[in-house]
């Protein structure tokens, strides 16, 4: 277990994204960039209040990417993008950086709370990743939340996956905006302990092929933590993130390298951007600084650092200040 010294750094902090791709203003009214303000404000409270109160990160991650699978306005749990088939098909994963215990799911449609899920096959399970009906015997079996279908159906979802259906039957080019056509949701944690955590959840990609799974449930692609390194969570093109380790190559380069949270997160990213993935992602470090690096157009995205006020942002050229 790595302790921060106080005078290190923040005593705790969390860092959460709602997905990142092409944003384009004009698709963005006022009121519904402030309702995606509100999300991630929202979440960040949930998260924060637990740190504060010297919980666990572990606790802190799941609660925040539950405040937001439970937001349709985000692709994960309620709200999720719709496969070909015009299924669900949701993946999620946690990390605890105290020992690397990791649970996760992929393929899964009906826990209320994906990320519950995953937290369970990580407890209660000697499983790391459960895909499909197994993953759903096992959930049901633990005692995780359910719902019906309906819980999770979105008209916004269905219609971006019609429009998907009827541009690939028309040949026409793929000019959405990556609202419709991705997005996930996760969080990174330092808490009081010096311990590092992280979650993340989605429905993946607007008309994907059923059965497939992007780097969300990959542990040390889209989802990492390792305390004396970093806790990252990805969101972004997935097969590329995976194909490059993503998060587990920046803790390595920070462990092997020495390379400073801000470093080595940047460099994964562009090597992602190099290999034609874009995206974002999200990192805190064991003194408490944080990255938040994206390659696209925006990120939705938020800090909160100790007892600070939640800062939230969209696009990438907004700043929320970091510490690095
Ligand atoms: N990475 C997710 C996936 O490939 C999608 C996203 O983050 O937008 O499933």
């Amino acid at each position: 277990m790595t302790a921060v010294p106080a005078e290190a750094g923040p005593r705790f902090a969390l860092v959460i994204h709602g997905g990142a791709g092409t944003i384009r203003q004009a698709g963005l009214t006022a009121e519904l960039a402030a309702a995606y303000h509100a999300g991630l404000r929202a979440a960040l409270t949930a998260g924060q209040r637990v740190l504060a109160d010297d919980g666990s990160a572990l606790d802190a991650v799941t609660e925040a990417v539950a405040a937001l699978e439970d937001n349709p306005l985000f692709n994960a749990g309620r709200g999720a993008v719709f496969t070909s088939a015009g299924r669900m098909e949701m993946d999620a994963a946690v990390m605890d950086g105290r020992d690397g215990s990791a649970g996760a799911v992929a393929g899964v449609l009906g826990p209320r709370n994906p990320v519950r899920a995953a937290r369970a096959v990580m407890e209660h399970s000697a499983a790391v990743l459960l895909a499909g009906q197994g993953a759903l015997d096992f959930c049901r079996a633990a005692g995780v939340a359910f719902e019906p279908q309906s819980y999770f159906y979105s008209e916004r979802r269905w219609a971006a996956l019609q429009k998907e259906l009827d541009r690939r039957s028309a040949g026409g080019p793929d000019d959405r905006d990556d609202a419709d056509r991705h997005g996930t949701v996760g969080a990174v944690a330092l808490d009081t302990a010096g311990n590092l955590a992280a979650a993340t959840s989605t429905g993946g990609m607007t008309g994907k092929m059923p059965g497939r799974i992007g780097d969300t449930p990959v542990i040390g692609a889209g989802t990492w933590a390792e305390n004396g390194a970093c806790a990252v969570s990805a969101t972004g093109t997935g097969e590329v993130f995976i194909r490059h380790g993503a998060g587990h190559e920046i803790a390595a380069r920070m462990r092997l390298g020495g390379q400073r949270l801000a470093t080595a997160a940047a460099a994964v990213l562009a090597e992602i951007a190099h290999s034609g993935g874009d995206g974002g992602l999200i990192a805190v470090d064991a003194a408490g600084n944080v990255a938040l690096p994206v390659s696209s157009q925006g990120m939705y995205r938020g800090v909160a650092i100790g007892n600070g006020a939640p800062r939230t942002a969209i696009y990438a050229e907004e700043e929320l200040a970091e510490r690095s």
